[in-house]
């Protein structure tokens, strides 16, 4: 079990800035999400987590011991690379049983380490079976169990379901996290699939371009995204986005979008020129008495819910709503903004206009 953090962590490859300057801490026996779109600096955050690359600057503790420019032989955390990496010609047994014999743990101790832990994976009766002919999910948890029997301090996971099809990959992942549930080991979690790191993370980073955008719980990152980016990468649809010209007072409870006056939560700090409002698609209803107004460009029904495309005077928003809401394309409707739930971002900057202390909240968890 093992605490991780993360300080003022920067890694360049020649003249590229792979990661710009992270600060973060991962919990003990927190499940932690690194997210983010393909090339932000994920894998190059674990990697240097385990000590596959060294930082160029910046330091990295593991309980409280720096430990930035050790090599990966002493940071006793396993890495889990997509799970296919065993010995084909070994038997399960024989796999899980490879990094205790190389530690020298004696023949009979290791028996038993395999056994129970072939017990907690539910493998036991697959211990003599060589792994060639087993399916990719027995695959995945003798993989598994074989970082698992070192008992390291923490696993670190880079896309481990990512070869999978959508099903088995939904299921993995609630073995996972129930496994996790079990054991309690710090994970560190890589992936670029925000549903998967919203429905497993206790925590998550969300990246961009090498930097840290976001650190918090998954609701926090939902409800109060800090920045643009955030708020279009997580959640599907994106959170919507209208522009406007305009003044936000500190504190202010009114917003005017174009003629439209909205109410918005008070924790706003102030902020004048480019602003755009963010809303997300569930809070947004149709409501013929509402005086901002928009075209029905679309609709796409999904079951229970729609997601209706509308025109405003300040962007193309979506709506999800009760599909037995009768909708026509073309037809003018009224638009009603959840007032508790709006957030408006600084055009230029992309950052929300969230009060210092909600800020504080947002980028430390
Ligand atoms: P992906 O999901 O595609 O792996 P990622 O977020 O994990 O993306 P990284 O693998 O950390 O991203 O890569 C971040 C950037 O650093 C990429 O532009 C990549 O090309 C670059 N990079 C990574 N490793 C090296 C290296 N050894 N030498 C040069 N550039 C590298």
């Amino acid at each position: 079990m093992a605490q991780i953090r993360i300080e003022n962590v920067r890694k360049e490859f020649g003249a590229f800035t792979a990661v710009q300057s992270s600060t973060f801490t991962v919990e003990d026996g927190e499940f932690f999400m690194l997210l983010g779109p393909s090339g932000c600096g994920k894998t190059t955050t674990l990697r240097m987590m385990a000590g596959l690359e060294l930082p160029t600057s910046g330091q990295i503790y593991i309980d409280g011991e720096e430990v930035g420019q050790r090599p990966a032989s002493q940071r006793d955390i396993a890495f889990v690379f997509q799970m296919f990496a065993l010995y084909p010609h070994m038997n399960v047994r024989k796999n899980m049983s490879y990094p205790l014999l190389s530690q020298g743990m004696p023949r009979a101790k290791i028996r038993e380490k395999v056994a129970e832990i072939a017990k907690i994976l539910k493998i036991e009766d697959l211990l003599e079976r060589p792994v060639g002919g087993l399916s990719g999910g027995d695959r995945q948890r003798v993989a598994l169990g074989r970082a698992i029997v070192r008992e390291p301090k923490a696993f670190l996971m880079d896309e481990p379901l990512g070869a999978l099809d959508a099903e088995f990959r939904e299921h993995m992942a609630e073995e996972l996290r129930s496994l996790h549930d079990r054991m309690g080991a710090t994970t560190v979690y890589v992936t670029h699939d925000q549903l998967e790191a919203m429905q497993m993370g206790d925590k998550i980073v969300v990246m961009n371009h090498g930097v840290v955008e976001q650190f918090g719980v998954p609701q926090q990152i939902y409800d109060w995204p800090a920045t643009k980016f955030v708020a279009q990468f997580i959640g599907s649809p994106p959170m919507n986005f209208l522009d406007f010209d305009g003044v936000v007072a500190r504190g202010a409870t009114n917003v005017m979008v174009g003629d439209a006056n909205f109410v918005i939560p008070q924790h706003l700090t102030g902020a004048q020129g480019s602003l755009t409002l963010g809303v997300r698609p569930e809070h947004v209803q149709l409501n013929d008495a509402a005086s901002y107004r928009g075209e029905v460009l679309g609709q796409e029904y999904l079951g229970t819910t729609q997601i209706v495309t509308i025109r405003s005077a300040n962007g193309v928003l979506k709506a999800r709503i009760s599909s037995e809401t009768p909708v026509r394309v073309g037809e003018q409707v009224g638009l009603e903004l959840d007032a508790r739930k709006l957030t408006i971002f600084d055009a230029g900057t992309g950052r929300a206009l969230l009060s210092a202390a909600n800020q504080e909240v947002l980028n430390h968890g």
